[in-house]
């Protein structure tokens, strides 16, 4: 006995541990959506669980039409991206700024289940089993429009919204934090002696940090 085993038992194997992972996913995305502060990116993760949930169904499918029972295997993988993700959610960020961490978390999830589903697609063609490639097909293009509409979110605004609180003098006068009138006087003229030392604008070594 002890047969060694082919790819197909490998994608087996992967199917339960895709099945296994969409199962955490659909625990961890309300947690994200929760901590989310920007509706559009609430709404996102609201969304993807939706779409995590039908997913689910569509393994079921690929496992009905290999003929093998429905069962997941511990995916450790997104068990560490979620448990990293949880860690983020556990600090004192402002809220752009942990949306902005909100969004680097899914995205990992995002791109472990892009490879994982890529996997998946190619060795069902490989082996020809179409149907399940198909549908694995599916779920891989909605897991890539998620990825992308988390960059979208991102670099339509809520990257910048941190960054500037980040570096609120980032493009601006010179200022001291004290009186908005002293930039107006402060052109052409010597800078008033700081009071509290505020040598934000002289270039940290090694630049932004
Ligand atoms: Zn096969
Ligand atoms: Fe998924
Ligand atoms: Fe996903």
């Amino acid at each position: 006995m002890a047969e060694a085993g082919t790819l197909h038992d490998a994608f087996i194997d992967e199917l339960r541990d895709a099945y296994d992972a969409e199962k955490q996913l659909t625990k961890a995305l309300p947690k994200l959506a929760r901590a989310s502060s920007n509706p559009q990116l609430r709404e996102a993760f609201e969304t993807h669980l939706q779409e995590t949930e039908e997913q689910i169904a569509r393994l079921e499918q690929v496992f009905d039409l290999l003929e093998e029972k429905v069962r997941g295997k511990h995916c450790d993988g997104i068990a560490g991206i979620i448990e990293e993700g949880k860690s983020v959610m556990g600090e004192d960020f402002d809220e752009t700024t942990m949306d902005a961490c909100l969004i680097a978390s899914g995205q990992r999830a995002e791109h472990y289940e892009m490879a994982a589903y890529g996997t998946l697609v190619a060795w069902a063609q490989a082996m020809g089993h179409t149907e399940a490639a198909e549908l694995l097909q599916q779920t891989l293009d909605e897991e890539k429009a998620a990825d992308e509409k988390l960059t979208a979110l991102a670099e339509g605004g809520i990257n910048r919204e941190a960054a500037d609180a980040a570096h609120p003098d980032e493009g601006e006068e010179d200022e001291d934090g004290e009186e908005d009138e002293d930039e107006k006087e402060e052109e052409g003229k010597e800078k008033p002696v700081a009071v509290s030392s505020t040598a934000k604008k002289a270039p940290a070594k090694g630049g932004r940090r």
